[in-house]
């Protein structure tokens, strides 16, 4: 007759330190505790319509379609590309590691024709590069440039102006389409005043809601050239979802309970205040990065990002010497100490871990976080010295 439980009993919170999912706050798990409503009820028009004002909100925009679907990241890739992209037309991805990768095989895999600059490991996207593929394009083949904002598996933050400069520089029309999913409610980010015409993000990262939910938001130009590409879709098709109908909108029933996760979430976002949640993430980013500086002394590990104003303030990439088990440190990091970090993805695979520093934190929580790493990598034999996190108990105290 014994029930053994799912998961044993473990006094106390584990600390959820992936860069996404990140914690989600009570007031997000309690609003998504709501029952569904009937379709035509006006309260579920107005969850639709509070996370596509919050989201206009937080992007900077004022007059983008937002459209939301019950999907993850990649499924608003997707959307991107069968919008705006034939099969045979051209796009222009920026290198900047396993994120720009993925989603260059995904748009090649649908069809289209992929030109990617180099990423160069340990370093941002460089608009000089961009700039002159752009140019060299004289016969304005390529449709969109697409870049990524945080790339969340090299911790390095791109300049999206620097990139929108180039497009202007060369006096190239494509759409630039930015992928905000890990710096959206972490870095700064203005969609309008950047000059961006397509911006996609998800739901488990900066945004504080469980995984499900993505969005993009689109602007009339972006919107003019959906209309005119011949490329075959229905789900995700931007002109069909156009609709004051919530049931157009979602092309069927709304993933409601998400959405009021989503609703509550942008809520506590803007009650903090903007300025207030990017100077959070910019203290709580240095303290890690102040903790990470002082293991590195020892030689054994290191900052991927090699440019220090390209460090994310959502996550940090730690590169391994040869002969450190990154993901023997994460094992022991959770089941030992109760924090839960990522590991590498890609090419960092077995080279790095991640310390997620994201979304619904705060000082005592990084605090803990960074005890429990550096407890870990004590306990794998790692030599990181002393200090890491006195330097961190400073960085914060400043
Ligand atoms: C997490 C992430 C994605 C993919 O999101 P999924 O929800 O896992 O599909 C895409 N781009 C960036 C920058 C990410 O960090």
């Amino acid at each position: 007759m014994s029930s053994a439980p799912a998961y044993p009993y473990i006094p106390g919170n584990r600390f959820l330190h992936s860069p996404g999912p990140t914690h989600v706050p009570k007031a997000v798990r309690d609003a998504m505790s709501n029952q569904p409503m009937d379709m035509g009820d006006p309260r579920l028009d107005g969850v639709i319509r509070g996370c596509e004002q919050g989201l206009r909100r937080l992007l900077q925009t004022e007059s983008a379609d937002v459209f939301l679907y019950g999907a993850n990241g990649h499924g608003a890739w997707e959307a991107v590309v069968v919008n705006l992209i034939a099969p045979g037309q051209k796009v222009l991805i920026a290198g900047t590691g396993h994120f720009s990768d993925s989603w260059a095989l995904m748009a090649q895999a649908m069809g289209a024709v992929v030109v990617r600059t180099p990423y160069c490991e340990g370093f941002p996207i460089d608009a000089n590069v961009v700039e002159q593929v752009l140019r060299e394009d004289v016969d304005r083949e390529i449709v969109a440039l697409f870049a990524v904002h945080t790339d969340t598996a090299s911790s390095t933050t791109n300049d999206i102006p620097a990139l929108r400069a180039a497009l202007d520089a060369v006096g190239h029309p494509a759409l630039f389409v930015v992928d905000v999913v890990a710096s959206l409610g972490a870095a700064e980010f203005s969609m309008d005043a950047w000059g961006i015409n397509v911006v996609m993000g998800a739901s488990q990262k900066g945004l504080m809601t469980p995984p499900g939910l993505a969005f993009c938001a689109v602007d009339a130009r972006a919107m003019e050239v959906g209309k005119h590409n011949p490329a075959h879709r229905f789900y995700w098709d931007w002109q069909l979802r156009k609709s004051d109908f919530s049931y157009r909108k979602f092309c069927g029933t709304p993933p409601q309970n998400m959405l009021m996760g989503l609703q509550a979430a942008l809520g506590l976002i803007f009650e903090e205040g903007v300025e207030h949640v990017l100077a959070r993430h910019r203290r709580l980013a240095n303290a890690v990065h102040a903790a990470v500086e002082d293991w590195s002394q020892e030689g054994s590990l290191g900052f991927l990002c090699q440019v220090p104003e390209a460090r994310s303030v959502s996550v940090t990439t730690v590169l391994v010497a040869p002969g450190v088990d990154p993901e023997k440190v994460r094992t022991v990091a959770r089941e030992q100490f109760q924090v839960s970090i990522a590991g590498g993805l890609g090419p960092f695979a077995g080279r790095v871990f991640r310390i997620g520093h994201l979304g619904d934190l705060n000082p005592a929580m990084i605090l803990g976080c960074l005890a429990g790493v550096e407890a870990a990598l004590n306990r794998c034999g790692v030599s990181v010295g002393a200090h890491g996190l006195h330097r961190a108990v400073q960085s914060l105290a400043e």
